[in-house]
C-alpha cells in the first residue's frame, strides 16, 4: 500500500518536474508540488527501507536539453531545503544553534525565477549557465549577455564565479501576455516560467526582447577573496557591479528573523517582482563550512515558503448575488479547500465577460487565489482535466432576489444591474456596507443582524441605525438579545457618530467612492457642506480623482434624496468634519526620513533631496534607527553597511525614481 503510494507520488513529481524545468509549462501549482514532496519526505522518513535512489527528494532540478552546450559546475548548484511555518523555522534555528553559538542570519527575498551561474575572467563575462540538474547545466551565455543588469565588464579585472536569480518583473510579464493575447498566442503561465522559457531560447533576440533582470546572491568561493561573512560577500559583489537585492537584511536573532518574514509576508504584493518565500542563510562562512551539505541542499540555509495563495478545487456551481449598487455578480460555489489559513467555499467570478474569457464551466477544476485582503477569486480553469460533463455558464437575466429584469450597463460592458430601488438585496447590502468595519464601523452589526433587523423592519435606512433607542423594548424581546447586547449595539452606533468624515463618505455608498477615494475627498474638502456645493472642476483638479469619480460625486450631491439623508444624519448628531491629517501631511513621504549614499546617475543629489522634500519627506546625513529609507547609488559608503545592519529599507536609484514618478 505505502510503496504503491510512494511510487505514485514519485511519478507525479517526475512528470511535474519535467513540465516545470524542461518544458517551462507546469500543469500543477507549486503548492500542490510542495505538498506531494512533503508527503514523499514523510513516507521516506517513516519507511527508510523503501526509499529509492532516484527519489526526487535527493535530486536537484531538471534535465539538461541537448540543444545547449553542457556546462559542468565545479561546485554543484544546489537547491534549498524548504520550511513552511514558524515551528519549522524555530527548529532550523535550533539545529544551527546546536553547532554554532549566537548565529547571525542574512534574510533575503526568495525571488521566483531560475538560478544562474555567471563566470568572469579578468573581469569579462565569459559564461552564463543554468543550474540544470545541479552538476551539469546549460550554456546560456548568448542570452545572459542580453540582460541589462548583468555587467559584461566588472569594476575590477578579476576571475570570479557568482550566482543569482534571473527573473521577469510583474510588469514585463503582464505586458508580454497582453501582447500574446492580442496575437492569439498561448499565454505564459507565470513570471517564473516566462523567465525560464525566455532564457532557454536558442535565438538571443527573443531573450533580449523579454526584458529579463537579475539579482545576484551567492559567491561560491568567498573565502578565496578573503571574505568570511555572506553579508560581506554581497557587498563585495555589489561593488563589482552586480545587482544585489536592496531588501536584504542581516538579523541577530530569531525574533528579528521572524519580524523580517512577517514584514515581507504582508508586503510582498508591493514588490515589482514575484517572490515565493524568504531565504535564511547563516552569515558566517567558516561556520557554513562546518555545517556542510546534503546531496540536495546546504545545511546552513533554508527557504521559508509563503502559505499557499493559490489552490485547486472543484467548481460545483455558479450562483448570483446582488451588491449594494444593484450589480449582479456570478459567484463560484466550491468544494471547500484551505487557503492561506481559512477554508474557502465561495469565490468571485466578477462578471459575465470574465467567465467567458477564461472559459470557466461548472464542474471544472479551478485555481483559487487570494491576494491581500480581497475576496478570493477564480483565476483559471484546467481545461486538460475536463471530463466532458462540465456545464456551460449562462449569465442571469433577472435579479435573483426581486426577480426584476437586469439591465446591462452601457459604460461597463460586462456588468448587469438590478435597477429596482426597492430590491431587498440591494438595500440589505447597502446597510451592511454602512455599518462595516472600514465604513462607519458600528460594532456588533454583522451581516446577519443587519439582515434580520431589516426583515423585522427595525432598520430600513441609514438613519435607522441611530434611532434604535426608541425600539429598545421591542428589540429586547427578540430571541438571543438581552439588555446588555442591545445596549452594546446602541453604544456602538452612538460611538460611530464621532467618526471622521471619510468613513461617512465611504459608508454612504457613492458609486466609485471606495475608502481611499473617500479619504482623498474628506482631506481636501474638510466638511460635508463643501462637498455638497462642490463643482466638477474642483474635483478633477485633485490628483487621483478622475472624470468618472468626479461625475459620480457631483451626481450624488445633486440628488435631493442624498441631501435629505445627510440632513437627517446631521440632526441625529453625526460628525460631518474631517478629523485626520491635513492634505500637506498626507503626501507620499510625509513623516519619512531619508538618507542618500553613493552617486546617483540620472539625477543630482540636490534634485533628489528637493524631490523628497516636495513630497513631505526629510533628508539627513547619517543612518540611525530612525531612518526610514536609505537610497543607494553607485559606490555607496559605510552608510549602506549601517543600513544593512539595522535592517533599514534600501532603495536603489531606479526604485526611488519609480516611487516618485
Ligand atoms: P526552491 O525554489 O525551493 O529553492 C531554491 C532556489 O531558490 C534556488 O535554486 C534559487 O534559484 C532560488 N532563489 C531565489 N532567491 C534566492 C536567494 N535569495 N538565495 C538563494 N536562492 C534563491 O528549489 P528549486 O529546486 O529551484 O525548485 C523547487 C520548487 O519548484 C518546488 O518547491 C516547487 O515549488 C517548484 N516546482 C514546481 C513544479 C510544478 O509542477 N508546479 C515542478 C517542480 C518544481
Amino acid at each position: 500500500m505505502i510503496e504503491k503510494r510512494m511510487n505514485e507520488i514519485i511519478e507525479i513529481l517526475n512528470k511535474a518536474s519535467y513540465e516545470y524545468y524542461t518544458l517551462d509549462k507546469p500543469s500543477i501549482t507549486d503548492q500542490e508540488y510542495d505538498r506531494y514532496m512533503q508527503e514523499l519526505i514523510k513516507i521516506e522518513n517513516d519507511y527508510p527501507e523503501l526509499k529509492r535512489d532516484d527519489s526526487p527528494t535527493v535530486r536537484v532540478g531538471g534535465k539538461v536539453i541537448d540543444a545547449f552546450d553542457k556546462v559542468v559546475h565545479e561546485i554543484p548548484m544546489l537547491s534549498l531545503s524548504n520550511v513552511f511555518n514558524e515551528s519549522d523555522i524555530i527548529a532550523f534555528d535550533e539545529r544551527i544553534k546546536k553547532e554554532i553559538k549566537n548565529p547571525k542570519y542574512v534574510c533575503e527575498l526568495k525571488i521566483d525565477g531560475l538560478s544562474v551561474s555567471l563566470t568572469y575572467k579578468q573581469g569579462k563575462l565569459i559564461r552564463g549557465a543554468t543550474r540544470g540538474d545541479g552538476v551539469t547545466g546549460e550554456d546560456i551565455t548568448h542570452n545572459v549577455r542580453t540582460i541589462k543588469n548583468v555587467p559584461l565588464t566588472l569594476n575590477e579585472p578579476i576571475d570570479i564565479e557568482v550566482r543569482g536569480e534571473i527573473y521577469m518583473s510583474k510588469a514585463t510579464f503582464e505586458s508580454i501576455n497582453e501582447e500574446r493575447k492580442r496575437n492569439n498566442q498561448e499565454l505564459l503561465a507565470n513570471p517564473r516560467n516566462a523567465a525560464a522559457g525566455s532564457i532557454r531560447q536558442l535565438d538571443s533576440k527573443i531573450a533580449a526582447s523579454r526584458n529579463l533582470e537579475t539579482f545576484i546572491y551567492h559567491l561560491p568561493n568567498a573565502l578565496d577573496y578573503g571574505l568570511h561573512t555572506h553579508s560581506e560577500s554581497l557587498e563585495f559583489m555589489q561593488k563589482l557591479g552586480f545587482n544585489v537585492n536592496p531588501n536584504i537584511s542581516l538579523v541577530n536573532n530569531l525574533d528579528e528573523l521572524l519580524e523580517y518574514i512577517n514584514y515581507w509576508t504582508e508586503n510582498r504584493d508591493n514588490l515589482p517582482y514575484e517572490i515565493d518565500g524568504i531565504v535564511i542563510k547563516l552569515d558566517d562562512i567558516d561556520n557554513q563550512g562546518k555545517l556542510g551539505f546534503t546531496a540536495k541542499y546546504p545545511k546552513w540555509a533554508t527557504a521559508y515558503k509563503f502559505p499557499a495563495m493559490e489552490v485547486l478545487t472543484k467548481l460545483k456551481d455558479i450562483i448570483f448575488t446582488v451588491g449594494r449598487t444593484g450589480q449582479v455578480t456570478p459567484n463560484a460555489v466550491l468544494e471547500p479547500v484551505r487557503l492561506a489559513g481559512s477554508v474557502i467555499s465561495r469565490a468571485t467570478l466578477h462578471n459575465e465577460a470574465y467567465v467567458k474569457e477564461k472559459d470557466i464551466k461548472i464542474g471544472d477544476i479551478v485555481a483559487i487565489r487570494k491576494a491581500g485582503d480581497v475576496i478570493p477569486r477564480v483565476e483559471y480553469s484546467l481545461k486538460e482535466r475536463r471530463t466532458g460533463s462540465e456545464i456551460e455558464f449562462h449569465m442571469a437575466t433577472t435579479c435573483p432576489i426581486c426577480g426584476s429584469n437586469l439591465v446591462k450597463n452601457k459604460d461597463e460592458e460586462a456588468s448587469y444591474y438590478c435597477i429596482n430601488d426597492e430590491c431587498d438585496a440591494k438595500k440589505i447590502e447597502s446597510l451592511i456596507h454602512f455599518a462595516s468595519r472600514n465604513a462607519m464601523n458600528i460594532e456588533g452589526f454583522g451581516e446577519e443582524i443587519v439582515e434580520d433587523f431589516y426583515n423585522l423592519g427595525f432598520i430600513r435606512n441609514f438613519d435607522d441605525f441611530y434611532r434604535l433607542e426608541r425600539k429598545k423594548e421591542e428589540l429586547m424581546e427578540l430571541e438571543g438579545f438581552g439588555e446588555k447586547s442591545i445596549s452594546n449595539l446602541l453604544e456602538s452606533a452612538e460611538n460611530s457618530k464621532s467618526n471622521s468624515l471619510e468613513r461617512l463618505l465611504f459608508a454612504l455608498g457613492i458609486r466609485y467612492v471606495g475608502s481611499k477615494t473617500a479619504k482623498i475627498l474628506a482631506s481636501n474638502f474638510i466638511n460635508i457642506d463643501n462637498l455638497i456645493n462642490v463643482q466638477y472642476e474642483d474635483l478633477i483638479s485633485i490628483k487621483d480623482i478622475g472624470e468618472v469619480i468626479a461625475e459620480s460625486v457631483c451626481e450624488y450631491f445633486k440628488n435631493e434624496d442624498s441631501i435629505n439623508l445627510i440632513s437627517k444624519l446631521k440632526d441625529l448628531g453625526l460628525n460631518m468634519n474631517y478629523l485626520g491629517k491635513k492634505v500637506e501631511d498626507n503626501l507620499l513621504f510625509s513623516g519619512k526620513t531619508f538618507v542618500l549614499t553613493g552617486s546617483l546617475e540620472s539625477i543630482t543629489r540636490n534634485e533628489a533631496k528637493e524631490k523628497i522634500e516636495s513630497l513631505g519627506g526629510k533628508t539627513t546625513d547619517s543612518v540611525t534607527s530612525k531612518t526610514d529609507v536609505v537610497i543607494v547609488g553607485d559606490n555607496p559608503g559605510s552608510k549602506y553597511d549601517k543600513a544593512l545592519k539595522l535592517g533599514i529599507e534600501i532603495w536603489n536609484e531606479e526604485e526611488f525614481l519609480e516611487k516618485v514618478k
